[in-house]
């Protein structure tokens, strides 16, 4: 099977990938084999595959096939595994393995495992989905329903479900104001899961683009953030009841903490610095990383409604190098997907 592989992690323009031909894996107890149909590109693959995350042991093995939002077929089942059959249309989210025991796993937080031997991320301890074959870990792996096309569903494997746990969390009602911080991969969807709970939707980005995507997913006000300091902005106004952040930004999650009413809640989902934090303002900061297998279950039960929708732009698995340097360079509004 031909699989892009990362043997040194550089920058992406050095180009770290080769195509490379290798044999498919055999699935073990428990796993299955899935023939990828399709696989998105997130920015944390371009994280680990130009070496950011080299000192916290990101990637874990060495070569390593990159990619965690898979679609596939069932190819071949090893052994246990009779629940699902060979033909099966499944995804994998991030979250390739969990231990299933600790009281993380028992609580359905399982992206919180404990377990340093069990737990799993595709793409990163384990070969993700920027191949012709890849290995998914049956108990975590999810059937898509027939409505879902295969380029489609795959994002919903990782911007769907890390948008879907920040909303979740959120506990937005009808008629709250809620004011996002980045509408890329992740906030495309984040809009798209909050405009179902009735609350009203602001967006703050960079850029004419994604301001505009902003607003056609139902923002009533946008916010460019490069004209002002959102923040401010915002607090003159009465302040939001919840911030959402996905901008990897640091002044960013500063401006939203300053632009939430007291007493109000702060969702954070990348590498970021909170700051000096005020007490008596009563607001909350919440850390949210994608979600549980069941999260997994509504988003995809959500998406099959025709209630929300990725947007995607397609690209090859020779044109993976290509799809990173766009996503680098922000040309890529929502989300990037390879199809197989
Ligand atoms: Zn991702
Ligand atoms: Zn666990």
């Amino acid at each position: 099977m031909r699989a892009q592989l990362l043997a040194t992690p550089g920058p992406i323009e050095s180009k770290p990938l080769t195509l490379t031909e290798v044999a498919v894996p055999e699935p073990g107890p428990g796993e299955v084999l899935i023939k990828v149909t399709a696989c998105g590109v997130c920015r944390s693959n371009l994280h680990m595959i130009e070496g950011d995350w080299v000192a916290n042991g990101v990637p874990a093995k060495s070569p390593i096939v990159p990619g965690h939002e898979v679609v596939g077929t069932i190819a071949k089942l090893g052994a246990g595994v009779d629940w699902l059959k060979i033909g099966d249309r499944v995804g994998v989210q991030p979250l390739w393995s969990t231990c299933g025991v600790c009281e993380f796993c028992l609580t359905a937080r399982e992206q919180l495992c404990s377990s340093t031997t069990k737990k799993e991320i595709t793409g990163e301890t384990v070969d993700g989905g920027y191949a012709e074959y890849m290995l998914g870990y049956a108990l975590h792996t999810y059937k898509i329903p027939d409505v879902l096309k295969d380029a489609e569903a795959a994002p919903l494997f990782c911007p769907g479900v890390t948008a879907y746990g920040a909303v979740h969390k959120a506990q937005l009602q009808p008629g709250q104001t809620m004011a996002l911080y980045g509408v890329g991969g992740v906030g495309h969807m984040v809009l798209q899961f909050a405009a179902l709970t009735g609350a009203q939707m602001i967006g703050v980005a960079r850029g004419k683009n994604h301001l505009k995507l902003a607003e056609e997913l139902g923002c009533y006000r946008t916010i460019d953030s490069n004209s002002g300091d959102p923040g401010e902005i915002l607090k003159k106004d009465g302040g939001v009841d919840v911030s959402i952040v996905f901008a990897p930004s640091t002044p960013m999650l500063r401006q939203a903490i300053v632009g939430t009413k007291p007493g109000g809640k702060i969702i954070v989902g990348t590498f970021t610095d909170a700051g000096p934090f005020f007490f008596p303002d009563q607001k909350q900061i919440i850390g949210s990383v994608i979600g549980s297998r069941w999260e997994m279950e509504d988003v995809l039960k959500i998406a099959a409604s025709g209630k929300v929708k990725a947007h995607i732009v397609t690209y090859s698995l020779d044109q993976t190098d290509e799809a990173l340097r766009a996503l680098k360079a922000g040309e890529i509004e929502a989300r990037a997907v390879i199809t197989i």
